[in-house]
């Protein structure tokens, strides 16, 4: 069975796991290394066990302990061109550098690997989603918005860290400058309560089973905003929330399991 673990999500830093008892991916590292073996130790993990780490893309909330971690453990680092190419996570062995193609399944051991594009204003960013051959599991934020074709390639996901990132209204009025209101509600930023609601209906009709919501602004939503949208979404359009779908909202700083 293959588990999904947010070690710490938010626009502050996301970091996760999925693991199937034998093989341990990390996925971004927006934390320290230091803060990132805890959390592993925590989920009883040994981080000398970890066997790779997969990065979306450049921004630093994802790859602050990437470099840490990838020399620290001496394992291989994969990303798109366009991530390696952009991310400054110093030195590390040309061996650990292994690049990733949006569409192409990465296998390791038991688990394979794939990467998909993601609109968001980063190089050559991605998502990824894991599957054993029974269940998959996917890790989706940092989206400016869920088209189509993304849609249908996290369909069928059991279990998804799905992105909330902020209320419309609160960024609206809110503190941040204009560039920056801009740019997070543009087609290259972060998907909004709303946006995740929409998705999540759209997740559930094709077999997912278990929402986190993650990747929540610090300053432009709330963790009990992000959970009553989605679950007022999916209420009025007749789903169950707790008996056809779990619904939880990722913590910031501490980890969260999925609820079984
Ligand atoms: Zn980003
Ligand atoms: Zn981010």
């Amino acid at each position: 069975m293959l588990k999904l673990y947010s070690l710490i999500s938010g626009s502050s830093g996301n970091c996760s796991v999925v693991s199937d008892g034998k093989t341990h991916i990390m996925i971004d590292c927006g934390t320290s290394g230091k803060r990132a073996f805890e959390a592993l130790k925590a989920i009883d993990i040994d981080p000398g066990a970890l066997k790779a780490i997969f990065v979306t893309h450049e921004h630093s909330d994802h790859i602050r302990g990437v470099g840490v971690v990838a020399r620290k453990l001496k394992i291989p680092v994969y990303a798109t061109h366009g991530t390696h190419a952009e991310m400054g996570i110093g030195n590390i062995d040309d061996s650990q550098m292994m690049f990733v193609t949006p569409d192409i399944p990465e296998v390791i051991n038991d688990i394979e690997i794939t990467p998909y594009t993601i609109p968001h204003d980063a190089e050559e960013p991605c998502c990824y989603s894991f599957s054993d051959g029974r269940d998959k599991v996917t890790i989706a934020t940092d989206i400016g918005f869920m088209s189509a074709s993304l849609l249908s390639r996290i369909s069928g996901s059991k279990s998804i860290i799905l992105e909330s990132n902020h209320d419309i209204d609160m960024l609206r009025y809110g503190e941040y400058p204009y560039p920056l209101k801009q740019r997070i509600l543009g087609s290259f930023g972060h998907l909004s309560n709303a946006a995740a609601a929409e998705t999540a209906l759209e997740l559930i009709k094709s077999g997912t089973e278990h929402i986190m919501l993650g990747h929540l602004s610090d300053k432009n939503n709330l963790p009990e905003l992000a959970q009553m949208v989605t679950y007022n979404y999916l209420t009025d359009n007749n789903i169950n929330v707790g008996t056809d779908v779990t619904l939880q909202v990722a913590a910031r700083y501490d980890i969260t399991r999925f609820a079984e």
